[in-house]
């Protein structure tokens, strides 16, 4: 996807502070943590959205949540972290690009979400 800053990151056209990469994956620091431990994890495949995803992209959505422990361990959370997929507009998704957020550190997080 041309426009797409995810895509951009994946191709090295924005630079991005990586934390694990391979063929299918990429992870990095977000640009504006939200926690003192903040990891992005992205399919270098532009899937748009979990709501757009399918069957055949289990083994890759597997792959994204089987690395955020190793991820979260290696970046400063050891013992335990949030993983969040925003979706759409009512899952108030920015970034039109599959993507997990990792979120951590050594002190437990605040709540989950305030209440409506
Ligand atoms: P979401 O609201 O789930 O789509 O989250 C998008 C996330 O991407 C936000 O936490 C942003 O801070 C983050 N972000 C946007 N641009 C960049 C960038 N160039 N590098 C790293 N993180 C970014
Ligand atoms: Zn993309």
């Amino acid at each position: 996807m041309q426009d797409c800053i995810f895509c951009k990151i994946v191709r090295g056209e924005i630079p991005s502070k990586k934390a694990y990469e391979d063929d299918e994956l990429l992870a990095f620091h977000d640009i504006q943590p939200a926690a003192p431990v903040h990891l992005l994890v992205v399919p270098k495949r532009h899937i748009a959205s979990l709501a757009d995803a399918g069957e055949a992209d289990a083994p890759l959505l597997g792959r994204m949540m089987a690395l955020t422990g190793r991820l979260a361990r290696e970046n400063g959370s050891p013992d335990g972290y949030r993983t969040i997929v925003n979706t759409g507009r009512i899952g108030r998704q920015d970034v039109m690009h599959v993507h997990v957020h990792v979120l951590g550190g050594t002190n437990p997080l605040g709540p989950m979400v305030p209440r409506h």
